[in-house]
């Protein structure tokens, strides 16, 4: 495709306590995210925002959370409430993307208690809460797969944490792993457009297809793309459930000053080599003993 065929879009995604959560890999899921984009014509800036940052709702399309350690998780807990949880909470309900992995996880719901220590409270974006059950209790290690949206993702969980969800719906259900707590085959919380999930991996480089699932909302969201236009950048994986035009109108003008239709028609649909990446996901339902999953999964390449 020329140059001068390719969108022009920016998508801007904060990136919450790079410094703090940023465990098994983490940061692969923004590099993932950034070349996507990159390949696709589509500019994706990425802003740290860390302890004693505001988070304003409006300046961002996306955001993401990784995981980390007990003892980076406490200043985080309490910075999350204090400087981010009213625009958080504003940037959810107003549908945008949101990717919370493990520690970042537990912050989105009510509560995470440790092992020792007192609680640390969570936004209770996800109605869900997190319980350690004691040094003695085994963690949750290992490679892990869970069915998701007709198909599979991939990746691996460390956590000492079980989650229990309330109303909160799972991500998915747990093929081989542990998943929220090693009892119920649930994994991870959604909420809107917010996604809570265990699977580090780091996920979105082996899961192509939920890497442009956030990718979609995300423009979908902030430029009013039509889904016909959405389906020639996204032209293999895109399952975007329909929602009442009116709900976008307001924010699509808001951000480019006109409506999304100056977009016009997206000429030639922009398709992306998977195939190193499927071969990946692949290999690790293989390892689990999923093979038929394996199977389908090598039939996206
Ligand atoms: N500290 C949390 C737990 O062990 C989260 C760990 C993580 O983010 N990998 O449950």
């Amino acid at each position: 495709m020329s140059d001068s065929n390719k969108p022009r879009f920016t998508l801007t995604l904060g990136h919450l306590y790079p410094a703090q959560l940023n465990l098994y890999g983490d940061r692969g899921n923004i590099i993932t995210l950034q070349r996507r984009c990159q390949m696709r014509g589509i500019t994706l800036r990425v802003v740290p925002l860390g302890i004693g940052d505001a988070l304003a709702p409006d300046e961002y399309d996306l955001l993401f959370i990784g995981g980390g350690q007990d003892r980076e998780q406490a200043p985080v807990s309490q910075d999350i409430f204090d400087m981010k949880g009213i625009g958080l909470w504003a940037a959810v309900e107003d549908d945008m993307p949101v990717l919370a992995v493990c520690g970042g996880y537990q912050l989105l719901a009510h509560y995470y208690r440790p092992a020792s220590g007192p609680d640390m409270r969570g936004l209770g974006i996800f109605d869900a809460w997190t319980i350690h059950k004691g040094a003695n209790v085994p963690r949750c290690i290992g490679d892990i797969a869970i069915e998701w949206n007709g198909s599979t993702l991939v990746g691996f969980e460390n956590h000492g944490g079980r989650t229990y969800l309330g109303t909160a719906k799972p991500l998915g259900k747990v093929l081989k792993g542990h998943g929220n707590n090693s009892e119920d085959h649930s994994e991870g919380a959604m909420y809107r457009n917010a996604f809570g999930t265990y699977l580090h991996g780091s996920l979105l480089p082996k899961n192509p297809h939920f890497a442009d699932h956030l990718l979609a909302l995300a423009l979908r969201r902030s430029y009013e793309l039509s889904d016909d236009n959405l389906k020639k950048i996204f032209p293999r994986y895109l399952s975007l459930k329909e929602r009442p035009a009116q709900e976008k109108r307001g924010r699509a003008a808001k951000k480019n000053g006109a409506s999304g239709a100056v977009y016009g028609i997206i000429p030639t649909p922009i398709d992306l080599d998977d195939t190193l990446e499927w071969e990946a996901h692949a290999s690790m339902l293989e390892r689990l003993g999923l093979r038929s999953a394996a199977r389908a999964a090598l039939r996206h390449r």
